[in-house]
């Protein structure tokens, strides 16, 4: 049965609306073929809303956000604005709408898709084992935001950050972490670093109770030094990572560099309950604003994200990566992402969406399973 959601949709500058644009256009898609209702509510954030209303997430835009069912975000900021004094910026519109919509947990895909292999720095043979993880990250607390001090003792200056984790701040994004991964292959890798910090055995102990409510995921533990080291030695051997703040901080970098293109990778920020913001990694491209030279695929799959884990509707989300996968097969290549194949169609970015709505098209016709890693 068909299902009817609201989107608030942030455009915000630079490329923003030109991405938006392109997966609004497959958000109809989807709606239209696999007979759901999508409405969409149009959020001003960043710079435009600084220009129309001098602040750059007034409060009734944030109250969009937390009436609809989820929020897609394109990007937000540019030079324009840059001058302007701090808690004016654009970019403090999107701190403002992560803490007003209460989300601890950032997930985001490392994925290589076959046809961008040699955009990837790994060796072939590491690639072509296929990389396809998702690394959820607690987000709001840990040593970011414990009590901090600096000061001079005996003559010589120091400084110390404290790492502090309750059960509760850990189980909720634990349960993030085997959620997901109950919705991908049922592994969920922990990460920490328990042979040193309490924090981490305490991570560990609440892990492992939490396991006992998912026996459908396979729990394993790893030291966060070694999962560096893994993560470029042997990267398909992971489905989901679940680790605290500032690890996740680094290794979700360390992901996104295997993969090749900041065009290409979405994410999505969840806190209790579905509702999620979904957006692409890179920020509002000004250099590139404008001239439809845009690559749309992380906002398309910052969309397909949502379909997933907001709204429960896996098989369509499945059906958008396959018609990306569909698209990149028969070589339509946005600028960022052309390489050096002479076979490769350089389009712009709606020809790009275009190309992805029809390939959705065909996959709706004739079915969907096509596994969209190497
Ligand atoms: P950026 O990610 O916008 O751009 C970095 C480089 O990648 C540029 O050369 C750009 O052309 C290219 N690029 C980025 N996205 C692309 C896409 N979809 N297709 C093709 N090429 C793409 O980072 P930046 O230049 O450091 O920042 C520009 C502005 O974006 C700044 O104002 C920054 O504060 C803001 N920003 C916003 C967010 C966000 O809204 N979440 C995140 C990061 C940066």
């Amino acid at each position: 049965m068909g299902v009817q959601k609201t989107i608030a949709v942030i455009r915000g500058d630079g490329i923003g609306p030109e991405i938006v644009g392109e997966a609004l256009r497959i958000l109809n898609a989807v709606a239209k073929l696999y007979g759901h209702t999508f409405l969409y509510d149009d959020v001003d954030m960043g710079g435009i809303a600084i220009d129309k209303w001098g602040d750059p997430l007034p409060a009734e835009m944030l109250e969009k956000c937390l009436r609809a069912d989820s929020v897609l975000l394109g990007a937000v900021g540019g030079k324009k604005w840059d001058g302007i004094p701090g808690d004016k910026r654009p970019e403090k519109g999107l701190l403002r709408l992560r803490a007003g919509m209460g989300v601890y947990a950032n997930n985001r895909p490392a994925k290589i898709w076959r046809q961008l292999a040699d955009a990837s720095p790994l060796k072939k043979a590491i690639v072509e084992k296929g990389i396809d993880f998702l690394i959820v990250r607690e987000l709001t607390g840990g040593i970011y935001f414990g009590a901090r001090q600096t000061g001079e003792e005996n003559g010589e200056r120091y400084a110390a950050d404290e790492m502090r984790y309750t059960e509760k701040e850990i189980r909720r994004i634990g349960r993030i972490g085997f959620e997901t991964a109950r919705k991908r292959r049922g592994k969920l890798c922990s990460v920490e670093k328990s042979n040193v910090l309490d924090c981490s055995r305490l991570w560990k102990k609440v892990l492992h109770e939490l396991a006992e409510e998912y026996p459908e995921v396979t729990l394993t533990d790893m030291l966060v030094d070694n999962c560096a080291m893994q993560i470029v030695k042997d990267p398909s051997q992971f489905d989901v990572i679940v680790t605290e703040n500032m690890f996740g901080d680094i290794l979700s970098d360390e992901a996104s560099m295997i993969t090749g293109s900041i065009g290409m990778i979405p994410s999505s920020s969840l806190g209790d309950g579905t509702r999620g913001l979904y957006e692409p990694i890179h920020g509002s491209a000004p250099d590139i604003a404008g001239q439809d030279l845009a690559n749309p695929i992380g906002t398309i799959l910052s969309a397909a994200m949502m379909l997933k884990y907001s709204f429960d509707l896996t098989e369509e989300a499945d059906a958008v990566e396959n018609a990306v996968d569909r698209v990149l097969e028969q070589g339509y290549r946005t600028a960022d992402i052309l390489g050096s194949d002479p076979a490769c169609i350089r389009v712009g970015c709606r020809e790009m969406g275009e190309r992805i709505e029809a390939a959705l098209r065909f996959i709706a016709a004739n079915g969907n399973g096509k596994d969209t890693t190497i």
